[in-house]
């Protein structure tokens, strides 16, 4: 079966959120078909949309899967309910928010799902991590994200800490 790169981005602003995400990395890797290849460090950002809310917790984890975009998009879904997904308000506060950024080569258009995610290019905790994990990423145009990055640098974000990939495969703040 065809496997494929996958980028995910992962944020949290609800519930311990520096947890929220080290689990949902590690749910990541024990999906079927996955393999977790490599993780960013966490980052801290203000909230985009309503300021009255804590700051997020972002970070970015590439996987191999053998899945399709769509059972990996249900895999996610499932994940972000385990987590006891609250959404209070649009662009608000999340346990879990977990957000299919890149799928190989693919451009999907699809009533569920859009990739390259719609607002990747314009936020910069997405593009920093990501380029953190890979440095010369690229869109399926030949974009590269190296590029976009200088108009999101406006953006405020912090070094959070650094996670590692420990002999069992889960990650852990280092
Ligand atoms: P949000 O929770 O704000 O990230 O939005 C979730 C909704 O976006 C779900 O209904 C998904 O079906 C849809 N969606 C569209 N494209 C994507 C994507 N690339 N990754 C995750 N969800 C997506």
């Amino acid at each position: 079966m065809q496997s494929h790169n996958v980028y995910i981005g992962l944020g949290s602003n609800l519930d311990n959120p520096t947890q929220q995400v080290i689990d949902g990395i590690n749910a990541l890797a024990a999906l079927r078909e996955t393999q977790l290849l490599a993780t960013s460090s966490l980052y801290a950002s203000a909230p985009i949309g309503p300021q009255d809310q804590p700051p997020f917790i972002n970070a970015v984890a590439l996987i191999k899967t053998a899945l399709t975009p769509i059972a990996l998009l249900d895999a996610l879904q499932a994940l972000e309910q385990d987590a006891g997904r609250v959404r209070k308000r649009h662009w608000g506060e999340r346990t879990l928010d977990l957000d299919i950024l890149l799928f190989g080569e693919q451009t999907i258009e699809h009533p569920r799902l859009k990739v390259p995610h719609p607002f990747m290019c314009e936020r910069r905790f997405v593009l920093e991590p990501l380029l953190e994990v890979s440095p010369h990423a690229h869109l399926p145009n030949g974009t590269a994200l190296s590029q976009v990055l200088p108009k999101t640098l406006t953006q405020e974000i912090w070094h959070h800490c650094t996670l590692a990939l420990d002999s069992l495969g889960s990650v852990a703040p280092q």
